[in-house]
């Protein structure tokens, strides 16, 4: 078996949502210098462009970015559109845009309420089913990767962020059923659940690092984008064949204590 093919990202091609910072923006760079060709869909049009740009000139790879807010499904069909045009075809697609916030259960009013679960579990969706009905069109299978949260297993503490937790477990009970219903396409889908990175998402909690790390396993430390690229890689190139319907928990051990 030839174990770097196994695990080598070229030929493959689709986009990453919320890829113009952050995790996203760091397994775009990644899966180009593995060889993948990569769409950075974003809702900030400036900092998708500028990402991909920056990661084209380091890689030397075809890197394009997409305005798109995954919420709206006419503005994920015009991306997916605009995609095929730049790429050809699609082989997969990670489902990473993602937001917060910190109200309370007794406090939060309806509209913050449902902006969580619109961008997180229903953005997670329309982008999973527009990548979804190409692939079953070109019928040659793919894979799709969703990022959920160690959030759907625990719930954080001490923020209040109960409609957070439940949007990132609905994520997963989510990619099980598409798992189930897109087999017969041979399109995997799979989750990836990190626990505490350092990105913009928790700059504002920045004194809560310390509790934070207080929680996990002696020894433990909380974590960077970087901590992901093998999770995601795994679940995109070939090595991951007979993967469908999981979630990898990487979190340090947060979880698990
Ligand atoms: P981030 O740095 O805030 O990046 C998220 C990106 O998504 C931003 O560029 C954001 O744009 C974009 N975005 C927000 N709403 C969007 C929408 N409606 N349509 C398209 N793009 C949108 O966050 P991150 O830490 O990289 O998080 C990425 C994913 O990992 C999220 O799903 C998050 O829940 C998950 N996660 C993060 C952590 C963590 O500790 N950081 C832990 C577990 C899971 P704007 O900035 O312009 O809004």
């Amino acid at each position: 078996m030839d174990v770097k093919k196994l695990f080598s990202l070229e030929g493959k091609k689709g986009f990453i949502t919320g890829g113009a910072q952050g995790i996203g923006a760091c397994l775009a760079k990644a899966f180009s210098e593995l060889g993948a060709e990569v769409g950075i869909v974003d809702i900030n049009p400036e900092k998708a462009s500028a990402t991909a740009q920056a990661i084209a000139r380091e890689t030397g790879g075809k890197v394009k970015a997409y305005a798109c807010d995954v919420t709206c499904p006419a503005q994920v069909q015009s991306m997916m559109e605009s995609f095929l045009n730049d790429f050809g075809e699609i082989t997969f697609a990670v489902n990473n845009a993602g937001i917060f916030t910190g109200e309370g259960v007794l406090d939060i009013d309806p509209k913050t309420y449902e902006s969580v679960i619109d961008v997180n579990l229903n953005g997670v969706f329309y982008t999973a089913q527009a990548a979804a009905r190409q692939m079953v069109k070109q019928g040659k299978g793919g894979s799709i990767v969703s990022t959920a949260s160690m959030s759907a297993h625990i719930i954080n503490r001490p923020q209040t962020i109960a409609n957070y937790c439940a949007s990132k477990a609905g994520i997963i009970q989510l990619t099980k059923g598409m798992a189930v219903e897109l087999a017969k396409y041979h399109i995997r889908c799979n989750t990836v659940s990190p626990g505490y990175i350092q990105t913009d998402l928790i700059a504002t909690m920045k004194d809560m690092l310390s509790t934070w790390s207080g929680m996990m396993p002696e020894g433990s430390r909380l974590g960077f984008p970087e901590d992901l690229i093998g999770a995601y890689v795994y679940f995109v190139s070939d090595a991951s064949e007979f993967a469908t319907g999981s979630d990898l928990v990487v979190d340090g051990g947060y979880t698990i204590v």
